[in-house]
């Protein structure tokens, strides 16, 4: 980002005048993003606050972090136009909510403008450690049930779109939140071109390529979308893993394990141990589930569990 930045009006002079961006001269536009701890809500909210006060807006933006781990819940609030006077959308006020998890987003809904507002969701789903009270493999986990159409029909205009499975097919399920900025960027309508700059400049060099890749890819999801694209209607239920389906892989960072032993304590299974340097292991993989928990506790994100799906030819697992 360099040079003086242009005013709003400025801007309303130098490019066609989009809907949104017109109507931020009259109002603040509102954009909630919500999600949970690790999925990078805060990040995308900072992107979107920055390109709009690039473009010579007042912003306002406002955020609760979850419990500083993963798995808790995590909201920002961003508005902007010719004069904002408060930092929080009130209820029934927000132009766009962007999710990026799927129950966390239907708990949001009532915050969108009934008429008028755009609801873009990741149908990525993360079940709250406690609500898996059954461990059996194959049993059903605490979680919303509704169905996308369901959802899809309670607002204005909504998009339920499957951007961690896009990001993963780029390689890095971490920038499923840059896939949705994408589909929020069609939407918003500030130039392709400032979206794609203040990401090369947010993001770590080393990512800018795939950053930047799927942002287009949200993008170019959500123009096809409009123009009829069917979106999945339904999300799976989400279930304990069967054991003859997977193979359970524990990658752990050992430079961010602090030893604090909450992954130890938590797992349900009883599965993990701190080795003679302190750091976290898998002792008894025999009886790990895949649950997660483990992942979703760890504060240091020293943890990711990953199900490997097993091949037919290499039969049951253990
Ligand atoms: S995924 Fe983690 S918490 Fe769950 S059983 Fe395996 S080691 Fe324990
Ligand atoms: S992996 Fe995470 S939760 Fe487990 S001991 Fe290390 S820092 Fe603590």
């Amino acid at each position: 980002m360099s040079g003086p930045s242009p005013t709003a009006s400025e801007l309303a002079k130098a490019m066609p005048a989009p809907s949104t961006l017109a109507a931020a001269e009259q109002q603040p536009v509102n954009v909630l993003v919500v999600g949970v701890g690790g999925q990078g809500v805060i990040m995308v909210s900072k992107l979107i606050a920055l390109l709009a006060q690039q473009q010579g807006f007042e912003v306002k933006q406002s955020e609760v972090h979850g419990m500083a781990k993963r798995g808790g819940a995590v909201f920002s609030h961003v508005r902007f136009g010719e004069r904002v006077w408060s930092p929080t959308i009130p209820l029934g006020e927000a132009d766009f909510l962007i999710a990026l998890e799927w129950a966390e987003g239907l708990r949001w809904l009532n915050y969108l403008k009934p008429d008028t507002g755009v609801f873009i969701c990741d149908t990525k789903q993360i079940v709250p450690p406690f609500s898996c009270r059954d461990r059996r493999p194959g049993a059903a986990l605490g979680y919303v049930r509704e169905t996308v159409d369901e959802v899809i029909a309670k607002v204005a205009e909504g998009y339920a779109i499957d951007a961690t499975h896009m990001a993963e097919q780029l390689g890095n399920d971490r920038v499923a939140n840059v896939v949705l900025l994408g589909a929020l960027s069609a939407a918003l309508k500030f130039p392709a071109s400032q979206w794609e700059e203040i990401i090369a400049d947010f993001v770590p060099k080393k990512t800018v390529g795939v950053n930047i890749e799927a942002l287009r890819q949200g993008r170019r999801w959500i123009e096809e979308a409009r123009k009829g694209l069917p979106h999945p209607s339904t999300v799976p239920t989400p279930a304990m893993p069967v054991h003859a389906d997977y193979r359970v892989r524990l990658e752990i960072t050992p430079e961010w394990c602090k030893s604090c032993d909450i992954c130890v304590k938590m797992c349900p299974e009883r599965c993990l141990r701190l080795n003679a340097e302190r750091i976290v292991e898998l002792a008894s993989p025999e009886k790990c589930t895949g649950c997660r928990m483990c992942e979703w506790l760890c504060p240091d994100f020293a943890l990711r569990v990953h199900l490997d799906p097993v091949r037919a030819t290499e039969g049951a697992v253990r």
